[in-house]
């Protein structure tokens, strides 16, 4: 009954959890069991669907510059983008 809940927002709690198994969902580290409970969560939830195509997009970019040059560089930013956007929801 209190509290105060914005909207029908999602808990930042429940996305940041979220978004770690986003990115391992990309990096095919996550179970299939897994898979499908992050995939239906993301089914319903457009923020992180946002950050779901964000990384796949980021993936793609650095798998593409992966057959030219060793992106030590840009997976560095990659991560960074990430930690960033892993502060922004726990901090909301
Ligand atoms: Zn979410």
């Amino acid at each position: 009954m209190s509290g105060h809940l914005h909207g029908d927002e999602p808990t930042n709690e429940e996305c940041a959890d979220f978004l770690e198994r986003i990115v391992r969902l990309i990096d095919n580290e996550l179970e299939e069991g897994d898979c499908t409970v992050v995939r239906a969560h993301i089914d319903t939830c457009s923020p992180c669907l946002e950050r779901y195509d964000l990384q796949r997009t980021v993936k793609a970019i650095v798998a593409r510059s992966c057959s030219e040059t060793a992106p030590a560089d840009l997976r560095a930013k990659v991560r960074l983008q990430i930690q960033q956007i892993r502060v922004e929801i726990t901090e909301g």
